[in-house]
């Protein structure tokens, strides 16, 4: 049987960006990615947005792990040359009733540390994008977009350049916990079977499920799971804004968004929809409740301008109706299996957090 020290299991921009903060300090690791390539998971099905840190209660993971790992990463996009623009956004309460709204986040945003968030009129906002209609807005300077795919680039070419290994087709199947090592059953086109002192659980919508075929850890620390899908539409050309905009958040998302990838190019969601099964289907018929939505804040959206994009789901530990969970991140202290680290509900911001989140599971790791 293969030994290593570490197993981080799943290359999306938070395993990559462990794989590579474990490699830095040292430590022997593998990646073990079921999928033929980096990426393919809700990494590569977001907004791609570098969040401020405004939503999330005071103190929560969410909200310590993004207002911190949004500078670490536009400190490393900018050191890597990972394309990313600190663009700034707006969020917008587009009627009068909106407005305690607006003031409550105004004032998390500033608990959680961002501290240069300006309320403006609607003609303030009007001035910076002349296509919005709003009644009040607050605009976030810290707010950008990212290259999500460049950024796992950078992250998998660090790993490797410190010795990490990233093993594709590699499914792992089932974990064996005993004294302090782990046995790895691996699936795929060559199943193994590894033997680690250190398992990092990163595989996303999958991390509980597979938390749950591990012998040895007991199971009530295994959260349930909520899948909500995010669908999102496009535009053909260029959109009339240079900023991201944003309505005011409803209880399971951020709201029908505009965000503006790179090239320019606009699109809308995600907006929220609580499925049973892992599908990325966009049904085109949604697109009614988008134009509805969009024109509460661009009133000049055109008839028929929206095409189905793409879809992301979002892993949630909170169900319909129920308040939003944080994001849980379980060392030994939690759950007693040495060498063990579970990532949970690792939903937005979790794009922006990433190497935040890899520097915590790094302490958490600690050496076996
Ligand atoms: C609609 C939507 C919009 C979002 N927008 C933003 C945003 O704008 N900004 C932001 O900061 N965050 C955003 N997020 C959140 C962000 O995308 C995620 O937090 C982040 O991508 C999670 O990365 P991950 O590595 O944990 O998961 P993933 O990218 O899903 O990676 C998990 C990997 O594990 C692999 N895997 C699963 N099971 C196994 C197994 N048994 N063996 C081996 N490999 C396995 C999978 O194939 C996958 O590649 C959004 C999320 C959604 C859904």
């Amino acid at each position: 049987m293969d030994q290593i020290e570490c197993v981080v299991i799943g290359a999306g921009v938070v395993g990559l960006a462990i794989a590579r903060a474990l490699a830095m300090r040292g430590r022997e690791v593998i990646v073990l990615e079921a999928a033929e390539a980096i990426g393919v998971g809700t990494s590569s099905r977001n907004s791609e947005v570098i969040h401020a840190g405004l939503y999330y209660p005071r103190g929560s993971l969410k909200a310590t792990l993004c207002v911190h790992g949004r500078e670490m990463l536009y400190e490393y996009c900018a050191s890597r040359g990972v394309p990313h623009q600190r663009c700034g956004k707006l969020l917008v309460a587009t009627a009068r009733n909106q407005v305690p709204q607006l003031e409550s986040i105004l004032a998390r945003g500033k608990e959680n540390g961002v501290l240069d968030l300006m309320r403006i009129s609607g003609a303030e906002a009007q001035a910076l994008e002349p296509a919005l209609e709003c009644y009040e807005a607050v605009f976030s300077p810290q707010t950008g977009i990212v290259d999500s795919h460049q950024l796992m680039l950078a992250l998998q070419g660090d790993a490797e350049r410190d010795g990490a290994i990233c093993a594709f087709h590699s499914p792992v199947e089932a974990i064996e916990a005993t004294n302090g090592r782990f046995t790895i059953q691996v699936g795929g086109t060559s199943p193994t079977t590894l033997s680690a002192s250190c398992v990092i659980n990163s595989a996303g919508l999958h991390a509980n499920a597979l938390a749950k075929r591990i012998r040895g850890l007991d199971r009530r620390h295994v959260p349930p799971l909520y899948l909500a899908r995010g669908n999102y539409f496009s535009i053909s050309g260029r959109a009339p804004f240079s900023r991201l905009i944003y309505p005011m958040p409803n209880e399971a998302g951020l709201g029908v968004h505009l965000t503006i990838d790179l090239g320019g190019q606009a699109r809308f969601g995600p907006d929220v929809e609580w499925v049973d099964t892992i599908n990325y289907d966009v049904d085109p018929r949604r697109a009614e409740s988008f134009y509805a939505a969009i024109r509460a804040y661009w009133p000049a959206l055109p008839d028929d301008a929206l095409q189905p994009a793409y879809a992301g789901i979002r892993p949630k530990l909170s169900g319909p109706g129920e308040p939003a969970a944080d994001f849980v991140i379980q060392g030994p202290a939690a759950h007693g299996v040495r060498g063990l680290v579970n990532l949970f509900g690792i939903e937005s911001p979790g794009l922006t957090a990433s190497l935040a989140i890899a520097q915590r599971v790094c302490e958490l790791a600690g050496r076996a």
